[in-house]
């Protein structure tokens, strides 16, 4: 469906009696509101809906809140969860004296930066596959009991397994840790939930294919297909949509937080790109791993601007607790085509047209539309200035000795070193107005606003290495 008009029609012959007007906050977080099915005109789609925009937080101050909300008529889909019957439409931000992108909006900067893409003459299409994982738990209150219990174990060797065993005792037929990846049931006893997630997104028209426990005690993970920047952003909101309201009805919590439980792995959203050009694979040629120069060069531009990336890609505090060795995610900003413990990973495929590069260190605290363009824009920066990546790292970098490791960059350490990093390096977002300094400026004040209150609490480990000395 991709006009006005059949949005309404398919609203009158199903009989839907509202729509979902939904939009995404800076931080990443669908927002939505609902209108009657009477309201809904051809009239309606295209002027737009107006909303007090000084309410979001990072957007317009009081006295210039008013803003539109403008239907994607290409985004709709039935929602699978209210009791009325729902049709949900993605919006664009516009200013609503111009009917301009207006500037803050992730959505717009998604757009943008596909329209980038196209003018810079690099490709026409770029493809995008996440792989956001996620933790289930029972009780908040346990994923949090759980971290207690890490601070007394100084070996975190199995020392409990998932959430419901530690409430209940059983600590017979679970995933250990890093044991979960992939035992049958009863080991594995999230089948039939994750089932209905996935069988859910399917229903209401998403491209998914297949659905894992995954490598930590409480840790899945649903396959998304690729498909456009865009899109894919769009995907991403769903899909924490339908796996948060699922879990919920099971009486669980599902959390896309990046580092729950000290001690085991931890959640990344891994970000398979490629270009396309003319119908063709840009990825695909005959350099290392079967890449072409310009998938090379695209790896010098993510690995060249990484740490300004990570204040998108890796937007938590919580986030720099994942990037540690020993976890399957990065530390070191090299790339390889096998190995795991890379920035950067080239998956193994025999097809050109599936060719492309897999960036480790995002994970799904991050706001999608902004992670993806930030990422193209490093990439495309990269091809502009055919930047070196250098050598392909093929060893096992989290054993390398110390004389080996001091030459190679780490992703960063800390939202406060990304924030600044960002501060430092942001002129290949702001190419072709795809980010603006305004927002990249209202995004940060809002992160510096969460490093802050982290690094003003104190934190439970500090009472146990300093409440005594
Ligand atoms: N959970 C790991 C991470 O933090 C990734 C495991 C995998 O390769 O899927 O990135
Ligand atoms: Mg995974
Ligand atoms: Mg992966």
């Amino acid at each position: 469906m991709t006009d006005a008009a059949s949005v309404v029609k398919k609203m009158k012959d199903e009989e839907v009696e509202y729509l979902d007007l939904r939009f995404v906050d800076p931080k990443g977080k669908l927002q939505h509101v609902t209108v009657i099915e009477s309201e809904i005109d051809e009239d309606f789609l295209a002027e737009g809906f107006m909303f007090d925009g000084s309410s979001v937080a990072g957007w317009k101050s009081i006295d210039k809140s008013d803003m539109k909300l403008l239907p994607d008529c290409t985004s709709v889909y039935m929602d699978p969860f209210f009791a009325e019957k729902t049709m949900c439409i993605h919006c664009d931000v516009l200013e609503p004296d111009t009917n301009e992108f207006y500037e803050r909006d992730p959505r717009a900067t998604a757009k943008k930066a596909e329209a980038y893409l196209k003018s810079s003459g690099i490709g026409d299409a770029s493809y995008w596959g996440p792989e956001a994982e996620f933790f289930l738990f029972d009780n908040v209150k346990y994923a949090v009991e759980m971290n207690k219990v890490s601070y007394e174990v100084d070996a975190v060797d199995g020392a409990w397994n998932s959430d419901a065993d530690f409430e209940m005792g059983n600590m017979g037929m679970r995933p250990l840790i890093k044991g979960g990846y992939f035992p049958l049931p009863p080991v594995d006893h999230m089948q039939d939930i994750r089932a209905e997630m996935l069988s859910t997104m399917a229903r209401i028209g998403m491209k998914v294919d297949k659905h894992h426990h995954e490598v930590a005690s409480c840790q899945h993970e649903l396959g998304l297909v690729f498909g456009s920047l865009t899109e894919q952003a769009d995907a991403i909101l769903k899909y924490k949509y339908i796996i948060q309201q699922v879990a919920n009805a099971y009486g669980k919590s599902a959390t896309f937080m990046p580092k729950p439980i000290a001690g085991d792995n931890g959640t990344g959203m891994h970000v398979n790109q490629s270009i396309w050009k003319d119908g063709k694979p840009l990825f695909a040629g005959d350099k290392y791993a079967d890449l072409s120069d310009e998938a090379l060069w695209y790896i010098g531009g993510v690995l060249k601007h990484a740490k300004a990336l990570n204040a998108f890609t890796n937007p938590s505090t919580n986030s720099y607790k994942r990037l540690i060795p020993g976890f399957e995610a990065p530390v070191l900003l090299a790339y390889s085509a096998r190995n795991r413990s890379a920035s950067i990973r080239i998956p193994w495929t025999e097809s050109p047209k599936a060719k492309r590069v897999e960036t480790r260190f995002p994970d799904p605290s991050a706001n999608p539309y902004l992670a993806f363009s930030a990422l193209l824009m490093a990439g495309l920066d990269g091809i502009k200035n055919k930047i070196d990546p250098g050598e392909a790292a093929d060893k096992d970098l989290y054993d390398l000795p110390p004389e080996e490791l001091a030459g190679i960059p780490t992703v960063c350490g800390s939202l406060r070193e990304a924030l600044n990093s960002l501060e430092d390096d942001y002129e290949f977002l702001t190419a072709g107005d795809v980010f603006t300094r305004d927002q990249i400026e209202g995004y940060a004040e809002l992160k510096w606003e969460e490093v802050y209150a982290f690094e003003h609490c104190p934190h439970p480990i500090e009472y146990k290495m300093y409440y005594n000395l």
